[in-house]
């Protein structure tokens, strides 16, 4: 049975037009999909019962069961999300002054292989359907207080987007549909390891969200040694890629930065750093490493973090410093991972 929430809306409107049903079905469909959350069919009150049965018939509206709910001192919410298949995802909400942010899974598992990344040691298992991508934001609402509104989607929960691109388009697709859930492209942003090909595709495809490429070291041996993929595509070749997006004003490429203790973290890294940003329109997200069980880095103090972030604002940088919430839930950025059944679990070298 197919899930529903793997349909654009054309999909959805051309599956209506096969059976005779006008495009506002379709349209009135993802409202209660995407806008009152329904949790069955039958709830659809303002669509003929016939076409509600049919529906039921065709479809199973991806529903996830939640395995685990854990919530951070700093208000933050992880959920360990079960898949049809018995997988598991795990979904961040992080709430803000006015809003939330939900950080989002693309993947079970992830075939990068960073070594500082909890979620790489259960290799890749599997992709997300769109759907699994979509139902993620759908189940986070449940913990959303009255009222309140998911503003911003971060995809840099487990899974490099980039490696599931047709599903991660298809999700976006639907995401920003103002029928739906109606995000504004400007209020997502999908993260990469460092995929050029796929870059150079998403810049083809003028796909209006935010691109953050995690960088996470100046030279080429010490970025190898940290995230594979650079033994592929190296940073001049990443860099080169980044420079040749097609930018609209004021829109910038976020590079994160991994601050790991004696590794990517001194003085004269931030100015390599600068250096290397130079003429790209950008900003760096700072991201002091969270250590996780078993893990060999260890993140800098507050106070180092906060000069590596001067040193670069001095040079006119851009740079945000992000204390990474859900710490003591390990909800933090490279602490996810779940004990998915087929996870193929990998020694990380230290
Ligand atoms: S940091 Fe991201 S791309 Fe790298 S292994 Fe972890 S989830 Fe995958």
């Amino acid at each position: 049975m197919d899930n529903i929430k793997d349909y654009t809306l054309p999909a959805l409107t051309e599956w209506m037009a096969q059976r005779g049903e006008p495009a506002f079905r379709a349209r009135q469909v993802f409202q209660w999909l995407y806008q009152r959350r329904v949790t069955g069919f039958e709830q659809m009150s303002n669509v003929a019962r016939p076409l509600r049965r049919r529906l039921g018939e065709s479809f199973s509206l991806g529903g996830m069961a939640r395995q685990d709910v854990r919530h951070s001192r700093d208000g933050s919410v992880k959920y360990a999300l079960r898949l049809d298949d018995g997988q598991c995802i795990e979904a961040v909400l992080m709430p803000n002054n006015t809003h939330y942010t939900l950080c989002i899974s693309t993947q079970v598992g992830c075939a990068m292989g960073c070594d500082f990344c909890m979620t790489a040691r259960m290799g890749l298992v599997r992709n997300l359907s769109a759907g699994e991508i979509v139902q993620q934001v759908v189940e986070a609402y449940g913990g959303v207080e009255e009222g309140g509104l998911i503003r911003n989607l971060v995809f840099m929960g487990m899974g490099e987007p980039l490696h599931n691109y047709d599903n991660l388009v298809r999700a976006l697709t639907i995401l920003t549909e103002d029928h739906g859930f109606g995000f504004s492209w400007r209020r997502l942003t999908v993260s990469t390891s460092g995929l050029v090909p796929a870059i150079r595709r998403f810049a083809a495809d003028r796909l209006p969200a935010n691109l953050a490429i995690s960088l996470n070291a100046v030279s080429d041996e010490t970025r190898a040694r940290l995230m594979p993929v650079n033994r592929r595509w190296n940073i001049a070749a990443l860099l080169d890629a980044c420079r040749e997006i097609p930018k609209e004003p004021r829109v910038r490429i976020t590079f994160e930065y991994v601050l790991l203790k004696g590794i990517t973290d001194s003085l004269a890294d931030a100015r390599k750093l600068v250096k290397l940003l130079h003429g790209i329109k950008c900003k760096v997200n700072l991201i002091p490493f969270n250590p996780w069980p078993g893990s060999t880095y260890e993140g800098p103090s507050l106070e180092h973090a906060r000069a590596f972030q001067e040193e670069l604002l001095h040079r006119g940088l851009l740079t945000t410093l992000r204390i990474s919430k859900g710490q003591d839930i390990q909800a933090a950025c490279g602490q996810l991972i779940t004990a998915s059944p087929a996870a193929r679990w990998r020694k990380v070298a230290g």
